[in-house]
């Protein structure tokens, strides 16, 4: 026959082990509050197992109040832990599991009889199964699919502490029937635990992985995207520049004379030029797909309607820079970029192409004088590199200050007409 004493030392040691294990962790991570809370759900469902399997040993208020209180309040712990992993506020009705029991275990009819407790008991876990279900359900269920599955098993707990709590309602079991059916449904409890903590590694195993992949595809010091990451982006934006019957364009960015900004201001104020340029001119790439490709270069992809929208990001970027000087606490920093686009149909676009053509207009772009953007159209982008790229290819664009030069020659020479 099920022996519960033997049963719940087993899960006594196993608690006591996760818990330690929890510890140790936490302790090589202390801003991980997660696995402090669930090695204490472990610990204290541990110690209150334990305090219940010495029932007849120690005084009653100990084993049956008090253990099965504390071993409740372990589940408020686990709960507590999903709020803590996706950096939530740990809410009241983490609390639900012991307060129920504490409510119900002193009323007269509860308390003298056993499997009445039983049936308050499996109440309490079931909302306790519950909550932990509504912890995990209230992180990101999109990207991390795992969570699906611990919820499923969170909903499958409550639905056996409950079930059996009906059952024992229900049928009004003896002493000894009591202690069995609590007995399997706690050990069935157990089980599903196990695997909800086998879950719970795999949830977050992937998402150090997650983290990890995260750091190698972005630029440490500006935190956009890095060259390999923005590299990524390229099928993606084919696909939808095809789906959309749009160009795609291709747009480098490159800081004119930036060598001097470091010599005449430092390193650091470099830095923090290249950061506040990477930060404001990504705002303004649709999906933010723009990335540093080393140095003071940036590039970005999207997918357009045509030249003239390609040509309106870029030099809404150009002007927007031109517009606010970088301040890096010591000085004001003057700085400018210089732009280069290359534009292909979407069946035609090739990235190493597209890169290399769009280099080539920003080398124009340098040469007809900088703090300017050069577009290569779909002609221009897919004929081949000349060995040195000449200065005189590609569309400038008027800038601001041209067009008003512009007007104020024509008024001129209206004047003198
Ligand atoms: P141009 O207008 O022709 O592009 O001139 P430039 O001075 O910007 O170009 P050049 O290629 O001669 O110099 C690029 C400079 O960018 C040299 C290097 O010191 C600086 N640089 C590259 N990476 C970093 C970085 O991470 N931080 C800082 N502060 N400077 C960097
Ligand atoms: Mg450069
Ligand atoms: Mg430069």
């Amino acid at each position: 026959m099920f022996n519960f004493a033997t049963g719940l030392a087993i899960w006594c040691s196993e608690a006591m082990t996760l818990a330690l294990v929890l510890f140790v962790a936490w302790r090589h991570n202390v801003r991980n509050e997660a696995y402090l809370y669930w090695g204490l759900g472990f610990l204290l469902t541990g110690i209150g197992f334990a305090m219940v399997a010495l029932r007849g040993e120690i005084p009653s208020v100990l084993s049956v109040e008090a253990g099965n209180a504390i071993a409740l309040l372990g589940q408020s712990a686990w709960v507590a832990g999903f709020l803590a992993l996706d950096r939530k506020r740990i809410e009241w009705w983490a609390l639900l599991p012991p307060a129920i029991w504490l409510a119900g275990v002193f009323l007269p009819w509860v308390n003298s009889d056993y499997s009445n407790r039983v049936v308050l008991y499996n109440l309490a876990s079931a909302t306790g199964a519950t909550a932990l279900a509504m912890a995990v359900a209230a992180g990101d269920m999109r990207r991390e699919r795992t969570r699906i599955k611990l919820m499923g098993v969170f909903i499958l707990q409550g639905c056996l502490c409950f079930g059996s709590a009906l059952t024992m309602a229900l049928t009004m079991p003896s002493d000894i029937e009591a202690t069995n059916l609590g007995g399997a449904s706690a050990m069935a409890s157990a089980f599903l635990l196990t695997i909800a903590f086998a879950f719970t590694c795999r949830l977050i195993m992937e998402r150090s992985e997650r983290h990890l992949r995260a750091l190698t595809l972005t630029d440490s010091l500006t935190g956009v995207l890095n060259r390999r990451g923005l590299l990524g982006y390229f099928d993606g934006i084919q696909e939808r520049a095809h789906n959309e019957q749009r160009q795609v364009a291709v747009i480098l960015f490159d800081l004119d004379h930036f060598k001097r900004v470091n010599d005449r201001f430092g390193h650091q104020s470099g830095d923090a030029v290249l950061t506040a340029f990477a930060r404001m001119a990504r705002q303004y790439i649709p999906n933010n797909i723009f990335g540093r490709m080393g140095g003071e270069e940036f590039a970005a992809f999207a997918a357009v309607a045509d030249q003239t929208e390609a040509e309106a990001i870029a030099e809404a970027i150009r002007t927007e820079f031109c517009r606010l000087p970088v301040s890096t606490g010591e000085a004001i920093v003057p700085v400018t970029v210089s732009i280069g686009i290359a534009l292909a149909s979407s069946i035609e676009a090739n990235i190493d192409k597209l890169i290399s053509a769009a280099d080539r207009a920003l080398y124009a772009a340098k040469a007809a004088g900088r703090n300017c953007t050069v577009t290569f159209g779909e002609a221009e982008a897919a004929a081949p590199a000349p060995a040195t790229p000449s200065s005189t290819a590609g569309e400038l664009v008027p800038t601001v200050d041209d067009q008003v030069e512009a007007l104020r020659r024509m008024r001129t020479l209206s004047r003198a007409g």
